[in-house]
């Protein structure tokens, strides 16, 4: 127990960090950027498939600009130049998604929502469109 709090408090600091607002934001952006794994991973997991979904795009983007606007409080350039420019294919994939999605159909038969380009329900078996 007295290791525990040893290792809480370190230096007469939480997790011996200079805590200040610019770290608190920096810790938030890396909080939200690492939970994208976790969401991934449990996507995946409950689809026993790989799959990548539209929540990890936007713990992506929130993440990243989150962590930009800690390395710019920073002025550290090497993660400036880090995310200055991650969030590109984050906002594109979350577009194509939307596209997708809105161009999904939904089977007469069963209402399984299907990829735009399927000719038939991969649930009932029955012709969509
Ligand atoms: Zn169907």
């Amino acid at each position: 127990m007295d290791s525990i709090t040893h290792l809480l408090w370190h230096g007469g600091k939480f997790l011996g960090i200079d805590w200040s607002v610019v770290k608190v934001v920096g810790w938030v952006g890396n909080l939200i950027f690492t939970s994208r794994f976790i969401v991934q991973w449990y996507a995946t997991e409950k689809s026993k498939r790989v799959v990548v979904p539209q929540a990890f795009w936007w713990l992506s983007l929130v993440g990243s600009l989150t962590l930009l606007c800690y390395s710019v409080f920073q002025k550290d350039s090497v993660f400036i130049f880090a995310y200055a420019f991650s969030w590109f294919p984050y906002l594109r994939n979350l577009t194509i998604h939307r596209r997708n999605k809105a161009a999904s159909t939904v089977c007469g038969g069963c209402g399984q929502k299907n990829p735009p380009q399927a000719n038939y329900c991969p649930n009932c078996g029955g012709k969509i469109g």
